[in-house]
């Protein structure tokens, strides 16, 4: 493969990678990236965004993190366990993807 076909998918993959860290759509971000290599710069700039559901700021260092996650990949610490209610269920449960009373999800 020449050079100009394998450039496009490194800037693709690492603008998809920088832009789901970030909480950001990857798909659209790593095909910009993959077009126009330039906009790397932009999806380094960006700041990262707070989801509900999907991210949740760092207990202890404030950096945002992903929802979920049970260790904290910036300043690598264990993060306590967030109870719940289950909307289903009513029980208060591990704030995880599905309830571990009725195993329905908790994501509304
Ligand atoms: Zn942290
Ligand atoms: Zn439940």
């Amino acid at each position: 493969m020449s050079r100009f076909v394998i450039f496009p998918i490194i800037t693709g993959i690492i603008g998809a990678i920088v832009a789901d860290r970030k909480g950001r759509n990857w798909a659209i971000w790593g095909i910009l990236c993959a077009l126009f290599p330039l906009l790397l710069i932009v999806v380094f700039a960006l700041p990262p965004v707070l989801k509900r559901g999907v991210t949740k700021n760092c207990p202890y260092c404030g950096q945002i993190i992903r929802h979920g996650d049970s260790k904290c990949r910036h300043c690598r610490r264990e993060l306590p366990i967030e109870m719940v209610l289950c909307p289903n269920c009513k029980k208060f449960v591990p704030d995880k993807d599905y309830c571990i009373e009725c195993h329905r999800s908790l994501k509304i």
